[in-house]
């Protein structure tokens, strides 16, 4: 059998060696490191992949958020309503540009933004709203959408886990050109139904490059203008800075092997789903394990293949999969609000009941476009060993 990773990059790459070598080698010989001509060409193909408008590409999945919150002109102590149940880039950036995180609770199920509780969080001095589709799954936009519309808010999706996957959307229609409100669209892609969305090509994200990267996505001509030049020091004519940006940039060997792995997207998640179609069969029933939600309103691509545990003693199980060289993970082991990072923000002060149950309960399974049945099957047996003992 395989070794058992949490992600195997490399038998994935070997898949596609020969081009993205011959890609990477073309980009080396061109001497354009910085916004050589498959930056260009990616922005565009990624475009058209997700029906927008826009793609910028920038450094990395933190500095694609930033930059968002960035072009918005808040001021210091506005709101951003985000879940504690995230990555901490989701709420990191918030307190860097001295605003303030608002931390509401997810959905139980989905592990996403819950509606209800981004409604009563809502205050004067809120600004933006960053709901965050968890492991591939995305959190319900059209009520989320709704609320944000209802109280003149901005929502930015933070759509790093979730690159690929459809939204069927009853309230935005597609494509962006066409008539809205129009009843069973067809879908669109996660990340382009708020006014911005903001991904990560992380090595190990569903669409990974091979160092870092991120890219932040709009249907507004204007936010796009302002955006481009935020992540270019605040310029649009060299060395006239209108505005205080920074220095975020996807590098040429990036985007040449993103050009290359964004033909597979598509692949790579059924690949994705078909693990998860195993895990769902092969953990059916058994009272202590719930498998993953998914919600008739999108596709779930899952970055993360996430389990429930109801009383079952979870570092033993971890322990016991180490064991047996199994690797897992908890995303993830601290929500935002309990940070020591956030400590003295008076919003971190509340309670999350779910956020923290789930933060109890969570445990992540391998799950990658290589796994073969072997590996699956070895792995479902000896978790189904632990918790039926
Ligand atoms: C990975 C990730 C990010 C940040 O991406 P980087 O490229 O690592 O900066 C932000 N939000 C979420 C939810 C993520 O999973």
């Amino acid at each position: 059998m395989h070794p058992i990773q949490m992600v195997d990059l490399k038998r994935q790459y070997h898949k596609i060696k020969k081009e993205v070598d011959e890609a990477v080698l073309n980009v080396i010989e061109s001497t354009a490191f910085i916004n050589g001509k498959p930056v260009q060409e990616f922005a565009i193909n990624l475009s058209s992949y997700l029906g927008i408008r826009h793609v910028i590409p920038c450094a990395n999945g933190t500095d694609a958020l930033q930059i968002a919150m960035m072009a918005l002109d808040l001021k210091p102590g506005d709101e951003v309503i985000t879940p504690s149940f995230t990555f901490i880039a989701t709420t990191e950036v918030i307190a860097l540009l001295r605003l303030t995180p608002v931390f509401v609770e997810v959905d139980q199920k989905t592990f996403c933004m819950d509606p209800k509780a981004l409604e009563k969080a809502i205050t004067p001095r809120t600004k933006a709203i960053v709901p965050v589709h968890l492991y591939g799954h995305a959190a319900p936009l059209d009520e989320i959408l709704t609320i944000a519309e209802n109280h003149n808010l901005v929502v930015i999706e933070d759509n790093a886990q979730a690159i690929g996957g459809d939204y069927f959307s009853k309230k935005i229609a597609s494509p962006p050109s066409a008539d809205r409100r129009i009843a069973s669209a067809p879908p669109r892609k996660t990340g382009t139904l708020g006014h911005i969305g903001t991904t990560s090509f992380f090595p190990s994200k569903n669409l990974g490059a091979y160092g870092d990267g991120g890219a932040i996505f709009t249907d507004d001509d204007a936010l796009a203008d302002k955006m481009k030049m935020i992540a270019n020091h605040g310029q649009r004519k060299r060395y006239y800075y209108e505005m205080v940006g920074c220095n975020s940039r996807l590098d040429t060997l990036q985007a040449a092997v993103l050009n290359i792995k964004l033909k597979h997207l598509d692949e790579y998640i059924r690949a994705r789903q078909a693990v998860a179609d195993f895990y769902d069969n092969a953990f059916a029933d058994n009272p202590t394990i719930v498998t993953p939600h998914r919600a008739s309103y999108c596709t779930h691509v899952f970055h993360q293949y996430t389990l429930v545990l109801n009383d079952v003693d979870r570092d033993g199980l971890v322990a016991f999969l180490a064991e047996h060289k199994i690797p897992s993970m908890i995303y993830y082991p601290v929500p935002g609000h309990h940070q020591q990072m956030f400590s003295h923000y008076e919003t971190a002060n509340v309670s999350l009941p779910v956020t923290d149950w789930l933060t109890e309960r969570v445990i992540s399974l391998p799950i990658h476009t290589e796994m073969d049945k072997e590996q699956l099957e070895f792995i479902a047996s000896k978790v189904l060993e632990f918790v039926n003992r």
